[in-house]
């Protein structure tokens, strides 16, 4: 069984990443053989970016993979930089995909409209790009929050079409997206996810945040009319914070809501702030160490590289023999 799941290191990586992908990347070392990991820079050029910062949060990103518990030695991490087949799979992927279908993108539409200067045409092939990173692989499982649904179903969609069109060639893969916690909201406005190149300052929450700044977004998070700690559909605020400490207890969000019963808002704000700043000390504190070596960052990626690529190479090898380009 091969899992992939790819995350982009433009800005910083937050608490919706750490919950819905990066702590199931660490889970699926020991179910996937192997399991791939990409840092996805190429993804990130799609919205305005500087490429000095980029490089930066390529080492930064591998750092935060490696504190969360990803080990070189049981997966492979790499940079999609590095591995130049998944942007030619990309090209020939889009004559399997409809304009019509990435068009609809959720992603696409809300990235596109927060576009100041240029709404690239990156933005719209995004999905194919993503799709080239997991069906490269033959990958069968693909661990990822809830807003990337639409995009695996894509991605499913073109390798079907693929095989129809030039036989059976390609893994169809499935998304893996976690029942709690696959779409942690946004601390100041819980209609929207938290978002990584969109970031609301004091809404978003970051793996690397000190205990101080954590407790005070969480002292300031936005809650609802009502003063009752349960789950509703016009409590998104309350809602997202009872399932976030529902996670990091490793229990029921049912549990949660008794537990705090007879208790404010206030206190249980608090109770969450304390919980996600002692559940993210031990990753800071061993990013710390390992971000200082940027050498063996480098290395491993270079290492990670290899390997990608040499998985990559045959899928491709067989794609282009499939379609009459080699
Ligand atoms: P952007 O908003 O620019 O796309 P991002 O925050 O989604 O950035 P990515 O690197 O695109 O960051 O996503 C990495 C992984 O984290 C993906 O699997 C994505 O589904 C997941 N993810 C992103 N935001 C959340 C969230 N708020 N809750 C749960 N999972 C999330
Ligand atoms: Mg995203």
């Amino acid at each position: 069984m091969v899992i992939f799941s790819g995350i982009q290191p433009t800005g910083r990586k937050h608490l919706g990443n750490y919950i819905g992908a990066i702590r199931q990347y660490v889970e699926g070392q020991d179910r996937a053989d192997p399991s791939i990991y990409c840092i996805v820079d190429l993804h990130a050029t799609t919205v305005e970016y500087d490429p000095a910062t980029l490089r930066e949060r390529v080492y930064d990103t591998t750092a935060i993979l490696m504190a969360a518990g990803l080990d070189p030695e049981r997966c492979i991490l790499f940079r999609q930089g590095d591995v130049q087949e998944h942007t030619e799979l990309c090209w020939l992927l889009t004559s399997v995909t409809s304009i019509g279908e990435l068009n609809r993108m959720h992603q696409f539409r809300d990235k596109s409209v927060a576009q100041r200067q240029l709404v690239s045409a990156g933005l719209l092939l995004y999905p194919v790009l993503q799709a080239a990173d997991v069906l490269a692989y033959r990958a069968h499982e693909v661990p990822v929050g809830e807003d990337q649904r639409e995009h695996v179903e894509l991605m499913r969609d073109a390798a079907e079409r693929f095989n129809r069109r030039f036989g059976e060639t390609l893994v169809v893969p499935e998304a893996r997206i976690p029942t709690v916690g696959a779409r942690i909201r946004d601390l100041q406005d819980p209609s929207k996810k938290m978002s990584t190149t969109s970031p609301s300052p004091a809404g978003t929450v970051y793996v690397l945040d000190e205990p101080d700044a954590i407790m005070k977004k969480f002292k300031r998070a936005v809650t609802d009319s009502g003063s009752e700690i349960v789950r509703a559909p016009d409590k998104p605020g309350i809602s997202n914070l009872i399932e976030l400490l529902a996670v990091i207890r490793g229990t029921s969000a049912d549990e949660i809501e008794r537990e705090f019963a007879d208790s404010r808002y206030g206190d249980f704000k608090v109770a969450v702030g304390e919980a996600v700043v002692e559940y993210l000390r031990p990753v800071r504190e061993r990013y710390t160490e390992l971000r200082g070596d940027e050498a063996e960052l480098m290395r491993i990626l270079a290492q990670g590289a290899d390997s990608a690529r040499a998985l990559a190479a045959e899928t491709l090898a067989d794609v282009r023999e499939r379609m009459g380009v080699a």
